[in-house]
């Protein structure tokens, strides 16, 4: 049961679940100075008056405490008959608990309760730990954790726990003990000690972590890779010929980086930063050619069909005279056609490759992967990049390409041990996409905004949310809204496609085509088209219930327009009401488009535990730790990782052995070990 809840099944996990608050009961309140604001109280009295109250269903023990200033009434409606066995009217007894009001009188419902003999037993510091309303209705309430964690206290000692960090470390950094910070995080005797606990176990995280990551790091630079020796004829001839843009700087810097690295006999693990609509796909796809000019394959890895052939599409466009064929792997690529694929693959045939995660399963071999481009990455986990190490007998070189600008914290944390290229440059001849705050009761006039636009040639989106509860709902919604739209749009004149989640394959790539094509005015989407769709055309992107998206979805989905020449505009339409959290989010979608700022407001808005799938990517389960608050203490950290690594880089000196231990075990935990 504690397993299953809470992941706890020994003692050593029962040390780790640490209280996230705790009750002072080092004092005693007088009862007759509770008070409206009195929340959580401590009394010394005498009990008195204890009976039962109403009928079978009601059924409730009422007793009354007072001392030398007044009097509370104590309730209990479970356990009656326990209670009745356990405390007697006339004794004295401490009473914990929280203070209510009814009916102009102070009460607590059931109270922690101890006879009080003598002046000396007063509790301390009472930790309050976190549980589920499953373990709180078998009995498991946080008193009886609090007892079972006071009892471990008692019987374990100094040695039981012992120190995983280097003395020096300890030392330099001004950490206490593991043992003691164990102690006083769940009994702090006082809230000095308490800080001081805290502080040391944040920085055990961080710096786990950290090392972790800078080995990841070492070893990627001692893996040897394929070398891309020279730039060729694909890669010339596309740049020469084929390539419908001048590159700007910054792409052109990047496409220098990862050539550089491919050529030294290592293997890269890159990781491209980029603004939405800075053009990471040209560059990905330059260096998948440099990979064919080196007589190797390469893919592409997009999150969703919808990418993967929206790749699979653009790049052969633009391929189309080179005589370079690709070819898309997704789950509903099926039967001959799929076969034909794995064969390519697996004899060489094939070159290129864009596909969805069907790409890593194990059904897919390749005679010799060079490259592999994995496009927005934050929808796969850590160990879907470490699939894609297996398929050679040495790895491919890895381009991981973001969504959306990371914030530094949160790369350090997550991609920390990759190296990072950034393109901090926009394609010129960009206009600003004007953003604006519309309530719903304004619809008829952004409609006729839309209207207008369409008129002068332009496309539009109209985003709805994904209701994550229900797919059924989901749909409902879409087609009220997709019901809607045809009202404002006179079918005859606007043609309008729909695509969803749900939606057969090849349904949707139909309506898909449809719009990139330019033969639907109006695409109605929910956020399937969230990353990464390009049709530089449409210029207006209309965000249903737009107080439902986080804000790196909303710059995403902005993101979709302002690709091409003409100003932009994107709506974020709200009810009339909205939470104070999302009109924050609203307010900052219309004052910056800077993907790099956006990104830090959210993770300072929501925190990285749901940012980023990092929870999927299992790297990121801090306890105690925030990566924004403790941003401080990860730098510290880092750089402690990476000095402890350069003086002993095996972890082999004796000293080093607990923590080298503790790598492990948390290797084994997650997706890491499969990396290495
Ligand atoms: P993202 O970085 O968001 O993946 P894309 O690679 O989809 O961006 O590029 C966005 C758009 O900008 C595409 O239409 C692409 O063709 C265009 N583009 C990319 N690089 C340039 C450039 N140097 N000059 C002009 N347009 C460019
Ligand atoms: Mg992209």
């Amino acid at each position: 049961m504690l397993r299953q809840e809470l992941g706890i099944a020994t003692f050593e996990d029962l040390l780790f679940h640490y209280p996230y608050r705790y009750f002072d009961r080092t004092q005693m309140t007088k009862i007759g100075s509770v008070n409206a604001q009195t929340e959580y109280a401590q009394f010394a009295g005498t009990l008195i008056n204890m009976g039962e109250e109403g009928d079978a269903r009601k059924r409730r023990l009422v007793a009354t405490l007072y001392d030398d200033t007044g009097k509370i009434e104590l309730i209990w409606f479970q356990g009656i008959n326990w209670v009745k066995k356990n405390i007697r009217e006339g004794d004295r007894y401490i009473v914990f608990g929280k203070v209510a009001q009814f009916n102009g009188f102070y009460n607590i419902s059931h109270p922690e309760i101890e006879s009080w003999n003598n002046e000396t037993n007063i509790p301390g510091m009472q930790p309050v730990y976190p549980t589920t309303e499953k373990l709180r209705v078998r009995g498991l309430t946080n008193r009886s954790f609090a007892k079972l964690t006071q009892s471990l206290f008692e019987k374990i000692r100094l040695h039981d726990v012992p120190e995983i960090l280097p003395a020096n470390i300890l030392h330099q950094h001004n950490l206490c003990g593991r043992f003691h910070a164990l102690l006083w995080l769940h009994y702090p005797d006082n809230e000095h000690h308490e800080q001081m606990a805290r502080y040391r176990m944040k920085w055990e995280e961080l710096f786990i972590s950290q090392l972790m990551i800078a080995r990841l790091r070492l070893q990627h630079t001692l893996q040897p890779g394929w070398v891309f020796g020279k730039v060729g004829e694909y890669f010339n001839n596309f740049f020469n010929h084929h390539l419908p843009f001048q590159l700007t700087n910054a792409q052109k810097r990047v496409i220098r980086e990862i050539r550089q690295d491919t050529a030294t006999g290592k293997q890269m693990n890159r990781l491209l930063q980029g603004d939405v609509g800075s053009g990471k796909t040209i560059v990905a796809l330059m260096c998948m050619l440099l990979a064919m000019d080196n007589g190797f394959q390469a893919c592409i890895m997009a999150p969703t069909e919808i990418l993967a052939q929206q790749h699979f599409f653009g790049i052969s466009g633009l391929l189309e005279e080179m005589g370079i064929t690709i070819k898309l792997l997704t789950g509903s690529v099926k039967g001959k056609e799929r076969k034909a694929i794995l064969a390519g693959l697996a004899d060489g045939s094939l070159h290129l490759v864009a596909g969805t995660h069907a790409l890593i399963e194990d059904t897919v071999q390749f005679k010799n992967l060079g490259l592999a481009v994995i496009d927005e990455q934050h929808r796969f986990g850590v160990g879907q990049r470490a699939q894609l190490y297996k398929k050679n007998q040495l790895p491919p070189h890895v381009l991981v390409m973001t969504a959306t600008p990371i914030p530094r914290t949160l790369a350090m944390t997550m991609y920390g041990d990759l190296e990072v290229s950034v393109i901090d440059e926009l394609p010129p001849g960009r206009q600003e996409i004007i953003t604006v705050h519309r309530r719903d009761i304004t619809r008829a006039k952004v409609m006729e905004f839309m209207r207008k636009e369409i008129d002068k040639g332009r496309q539009a989106y109209i985003v709805y949310p994904l209701i994550e509860e229900s797919e059924k709902l989901d749909y409902e919604s879409l087609m009220q809204g997709y019901e809607q739209v045809k009202v404002f749009f006179n079918e005859n004149k606007y043609k309008i496609a729909m695509v969803y989640g749900k939606q057969e394959a090849g349904e949707k790539a139909r309506n898909m085509a449809r719009f990139v094509k330019g033969e639907a005015n109006i695409l109605v989407a929910t956020t399937v088209i969230e990353v990464g769709v390009n049709v530089p055309n449409a210029s207006v992107m209309l965000i249903e219930s737009a107080e439902r998206f986080g804000l790196s979805q909303l710059h995403q989905l902005r993101g979709r327009v302002g690709r091409g020449a003409d100003q932009s505009y994107c709506i974020l339409m709200t009810g009339f009401k909205v939470s104070d959290d999302s009109y924050k989010r609203i307010q900052i979608m219309v004052s910056t488009t800077d993907g790099f700022k956006i990104a830090e407001e959210d993770l300072a808005m929501r925190g990285p535990g749901d940012m980023y799938g990092t929870k999927q990517s299992g790297v990121m389960k801090f306890k105690l730790a925030d990566i924004v608050a403790d941003a401080g203490i990860l730098e510290e950290t880092r750089k402690a990782a990476q000095a402890l690594l350069t003086l002993d880089p095996r972890l082999t000196s004796p000293e080093h052995q607990p923590l080298r231990y503790t790598l492990s075990q948390q290797g084994q935990q997650s997706h890491w070990s499969k990396i290495s």
